[in-house]
């Protein structure tokens, strides 16, 4: 048993967030305690992003402070995890502050390298040498189902990987070379794993993948889909609600995975389908196997389907060679797809992938800044005429907890602090109400709405 204090620090992804969630279970469980507070720890780590240029940046800002840091006290040891440590791998230790490099599909091993790193004071390098051969161990599997735990930040949540890696290799894309190769993993793993978090008070769990709705597990007879493991999940008791994230616009198995939050009450009326472009140059230069016509025949379908469903899409915007004609594609898409609320970045090339090796970056910062606010723009008249129609609705919400930027909201006189949940759909509610209802359903009037935010009385 190590008699030490850790703090982690989070960038990316939910995936990201569920991997901070098992190394900090493992870690507890060798006995490190943990602070929030950056000063009183002895063990830094921090989970890192690779998917664009800036996310890189912050986290070798944040490794910039603790260097400073680290000159009033040596003994503090730092360690980088997630895909910057698989990307930069010893690159990393090159630079005197960080002391442990732990690739993805090492994490197993991370309180065995922060162990040795205290002790001996030692670097420690551990990252997969082929990614694209390592990442399905039995070793990460049973990791997996010992070491989720209900989300500490989120109460009453919990994400649980159906999938790890991908097989895409999106032109613009790092992550198939950080995460390695796709693998589905086990139902009964999935079940049993949920029906753990169902016990420690979960109602809310959302099913990870980079392609979620590829997932396919051959078990016995029977080959499962991502609409047979909704179905399976559903019948656990105590989770609620069920969301799956993030799908690819593929035909194969979409109408039954639509039916699936059809059939079942428990599947939340929520897809997140990122398009990437409206433009079908543009997609066939990003590898994406679909035109835009193809996308908004899925999105047809998903409202045939589910009328209400509410969707998000992701875009990027300036990769090379975008045109104002294509840039148009995209923003017709965007009105034609009504999403609920869109992600839109700016165009980011990624050492080692296709697009950064085959074509220039060659649209100017300037442009891509005007196309990143003008969709952005587009969406949020539609996103305010979606929000607009919940006004006088009631709601039910899953509570998260105390409102971390607080908003004006005259209509309620309590002395109750503002506190914030989601609906099934995923729209933000904000209203006042006791703290102890995070963590629970609540019913919430709507009163207010502005487009990414819903505003009401309990
Ligand atoms: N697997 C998911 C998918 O396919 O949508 C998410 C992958 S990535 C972590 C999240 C989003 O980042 C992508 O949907 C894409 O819009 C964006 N992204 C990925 N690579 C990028 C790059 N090189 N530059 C800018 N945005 C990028
Ligand atoms: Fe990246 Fe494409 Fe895989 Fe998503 S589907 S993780 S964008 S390669």
């Amino acid at each position: 048993m190590i008699n030490k204090t850790a703090h982690i620090k989070s960038f990316g992804c939910q995936m990201n967030k569920l991997d901070t969630v098992l190394v900090t279970a493992a870690l507890k469980d060798a006995g490190f305690g943990f602070t929030e507070k950056l000063k009183e720890a002895d063990v830094v780590l921090i989970n890192t992003c690779s998917v664009r240029q800036h996310a890189e940046q912050r986290v070798f800002s944040h490794i910039g402070h603790l260097k400073h840091l680290k000159e009033t006290r040596p003994a503090l040891v730092v360690g980088v995890i997630g895909c910057m440590a698989q990307r930069l791998g010893r690159e990393l230790l090159d630079n005197g502050t960080v002391d442990i490099v732990c690739g993805p599909g090492q994490i197993p091993r991370l309180t065995e390298l922060v162990e040795k790193a205290v002790a001996k004071n030692e670097k420690q390098l551990d990252v997969s040498d082929d990614i694209r051969r390592a990442i399905d161990n039995p070793e990460l599997e049973d990791f997996e189902s010992v070491y989720d735990r209900a989300d500490k930040d989120i109460p009453g949540q919990a994400f649980v990987r159906a999938m790890r890696g991908c097989d895409n290799f999106c032109t613009y894309c790092i992550v198939p070379y950080v995460r390695g190769p796709e693998v589905s993993r086990p139902v009964n793993k999935i079940v049993e794993q949920v029906k753990r978090l169902a016990g420690e008070g979960v109602k809310l769990v959302t099913l990870l993948g980079q392609a979620v709705n590829k997932y396919k597990y051959r078990a016995g007879e029977k080959t499962y889909i991502l609409a047979d493991l909704l179905y399976e999940v559903s019948k656990i008791g105590g989770i609620e609600w069920l969301r799956f994230v993030t799908s690819y616009p593929q035909k194969e198995g979409f109408a039954e995975l639509i039916q699936a939050i059809d059939h079942s009450p428990k599947v939340c009326n929520y897809l997140h389908m990122p398009a990437q472009s409206g433009s079908d140059r543009i997609l066939k230069a990003m590898n994406r196997h679909y035109t835009a016509q193809q996308y908004l025949e899925l999105i047809d379908t998903a409202r045939q389907i589910v009328p209400d469903i509410a969707i998000a899409g992701d875009f990027i915007v300036g990769f090379p060679d975008e045109t104002d004609e294509d840039f148009e594609q995209t923003v017709d898409l965007v009105k034609k797809a009504r999403y609920k609320n869109c992600f839109v970045f700016k165009y980011s090339p990624r050492p080692g992938t296709t697009a950064d090796k085959r074509l220039q970056d060659n649209i100017p910062a300037e442009v891509k800044k005007l196309r990143n606010y003008r969709l952005l723009e587009v969406q949020q008249a539609i996103s305010a005429e979606l929000a607009g129609r919940f006004e006088g609705r009631r709601v039910t919400i899953l509570v998260e907890g105390l409102s971390k930027k607080p908003h004006l909201n005259s209509d309620d006189e309590s002395n109750n602090p503002q506190l914030v949940g989601r609906t099934a759909d995923d729209w933000i509610v904000v209203f006042n109400g006791p703290d102890s209802l995070t963590g629970q359903f609540a019913q919430v009037k709507i009163t207010k709405t502005s487009p990414l935010t819903l505003f009401g009385i309990l």
